[in-house]
């Protein structure tokens, strides 16, 4: 299963509706918490979902509404006596935060956590693909991440019963790349690998373009609405307009917009902006709102669905 769910939607300050931020990432095997703000340990008991199967946690900067709520998160993973090591991601420079974050009270500290600070061309090989993150701009070292599967091939049925490929043969294939005279290539098709980019806290840059960069679901900041967008580029955070306007000219399939400044009394008004620019899926994110990852291109599901109109 390939899920969001969102825990926390709010800048700066929580709101009567709206936690500070939080999002898990459930892909497969691989769970990553980013951005556990204030009250995320909470919010995961609301959204059900326990610490126990995190593999991860991806802080992008050092801000509170990111990061106030890791140590309720890691005194939780040493309650729960979660068996396997969480690796911890955050920005290289910020390493004394995360010392006293990891430190902040006084608890029975059984936690396995790795931490694994980032700088700019971080990467790692995890099982649901390459991890990778960029520096983005904003007023303290930031980065955005994106996770990205490989690209590979999958069997077509009606290929196989062609080429008459039918038992002990489709293992082979799948093994050796070839069966007799008939290849790979001839009974399968090419399986695009799905992408995933988290992009918090920043003014437009180059690198919000590079992390969105074809993703299927891209999580991305929308702070502020055109009114105040010369305050937002100076403080470094983008509207909803231009976070709209980067997922069109990445080729973004499913935008998620979060993180929203408590000024603005209704916020449908940053679904109006975004979809002034973008055309794709929007999905205005709420706490405890589960967004799946659309179903990977060239998939059946999708060919029906497009099959459909
Ligand atoms: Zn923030
Ligand atoms: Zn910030």
């Amino acid at each position: 299963m390939r899920e969001l769910t969102i825990l926390g939607t709010a800048s700066q300050v929580p709101t009567r509706h709206r936690n500070h931020n939080g999002y898990q990432l459930r892909w497969d095997d691989e769970v990553i918490l980013f951005d556990p703000g204030e009250g995320t340990q909470r919010q995961m008991l609301m959204a059900g979902l326990a610490v126990t199967p995190l593999t991860r946690i991806c802080i992008t900067h050092f801000h509170g509404d990111h990061s106030l709520g890791l140590p309720g998160v890691i005194q939780r993973i040493s309650l729960d006596k979660v068996p396997h090591p969480v690796r911890v991601h955050f920005p290289a420079g910020g390493r004394d935060y995360f010392d006293r974050l990891r430190h902040a009270t006084s608890f029975y500290d059984v936690a396995d956590l790795l931490p694994e600070p980032v700088s700019d061309g971080f990467r790692a090989e995890t099982t649901a693909g390459t991890l990778t993150a960029l520096p983005l701009r904003h007023s303290i070292e930031t980065y955005g991440y994106r996770l990205a599967e490989p690209d590979g091939r999958r069997m077509v049925p009606a290929l196989l019963e062609a080429y008459g490929i039918t038992g002990p043969a489709v293992g082979e294939l799948q093994r050796t790349g070839r069966s007799g005279t008939v290849t790979i290539d001839d009974v399968s098709a090419p399986r695009p690998g799905q992408r995933f980019a988290f992009v918090m806290d920043t003014g437009l840059c180059d690198n919000v373009f590079a992390l969105a960069d074809g993703a299927d679901l891209l999580v991305i900041e929308s702070t502020f609405l055109a009114e105040d967008a010369a305050m937002a580029a100076q403080v470094g955070h983008l509207t909803a307009g231009q976070a709209a306007s980067v997922a069109r000219q990445s080729g973004v399939r499913t935008l998620v917009l979060t993180h929203f400044s408590q000024r603005y009394a209704d916020s449908t008004r940053f679904l109006d902006e975004a979809r002034a620019e973008f055309d794709g899926d929007i999905v205005l994110a709420e706490d405890l709102m589960r967004v799946p990852v659309p179903p990977r291109l060239g998939s059946s599901h999708e060919r029906a669905a497009s099959a459909r109109g």
